[in-house]
């Protein structure tokens, strides 16, 4: 089979790959020549090449989801990740399904992530649905200040295949440390709005608010890290009955 047949046959594989990694190899495996060429292809994205079009669509369709991050749902998206790595896939080095857009944070701990082994992909923008039954949970402690901690739990509607993929996602890309510190910024931010709610409506006014928010953030998915972190907040007795001041202590004092 020449080349150009092999890529278009491995093009409508590419759904078949993302099922099941551990049965495929590169049609550019073992040479080094195709693998360079291909690898080569990728700078027809850049600017005032042939397919600086497709770049360029593929950004515009990120905007129309706020731009953040499919991975993290916290940062701006800022550059293209290769879902299967190019230098293990070098063939879907400029297809547009394996494009994708994400943040630098992301795209730099992500790297060539691609688990031939046991075949845990993280969890694709195009193709999978992240679970959609709560498994991240926010632990609130109030002592001298507020603690913000998150976990996965598994839940018995989510396969265990699934469950893992959630974990491994986490764990490359650190989402626990990221969103506790995004959460302690995000609540920090807000405690003149919290203290306006509890001055005026008391307990029950602000846990209303907070229950607000966590709706307004399930929107985006009822794992969404402050979907997670408002439910939590809003179920804590001592943050709504003015908890919520320990916010100003810092942690070292
Ligand atoms: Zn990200």
């Amino acid at each position: 089979m020449g080349i150009r047949a092999g890529i278009i046959n491995a093009y409508g594989d590419y759904e078949d790959v993302l099922r099941d990694i551990r049965r495929f190899t590169s049609l550019a495996h073992g040479s080094d020549v195709l693998t360079k060429a291909l690898l080569g292809n990728y700078a027809l994205l850049d600017r005032g090449r042939p397919l600086e079009d497709l770049r360029n669509s593929i950004f515009r369709t990120a905007l129309t989801r706020n731009s953040r991050c499919p991975l993290c749902e916290r940062a701006q998206v800022c550059a293209l990740d290769h879902f299967l790595p190019k230098n293990e896939f070098p063939e879907y080095s400029i297809l547009a399904d394996n494009l994708i857009p994400v943040c630098e944070r992301c795209n730099r701990l992500k790297g060539d992530e691609c688990d031939k082994i046991d075949g845990l992909l993280m969890f694709h923008a195009y193709f999978d649905e992240f679970p959609d039954c709560e498994i991240l949970l926010t632990d609130v402690g109030i002592e001298n200040t507020v603690s913000i901690r998150y976990s996965l739990h598994r839940s018995d509607k989510v396969d265990n295949l699934t469950f893992a993929r959630v974990e491994k996602q986490f764990k490359i890309l650190g989402l626990f440390d990221f969103y506790q510190m995004e959460a302690i910024a995000e609540l920090t931010d807000q405690i003149d709005l919290y203290d306006e709610m509890y001055a005026s409506l008391g307990d029950s006014g602000l846990r209303s608010t907070l229950s607000a928010l966590a709706r307004g953030a399930e929107r985006k998915g009822v794992n969404h890290w402050k979907a997670a972190l408002y439910r939590a907040l809003s179920r804590n007795a001592e943050f709504c009955s003015g908890g919520y001041r320990k916010l100003l202590t810092s942690p070292m004092t």
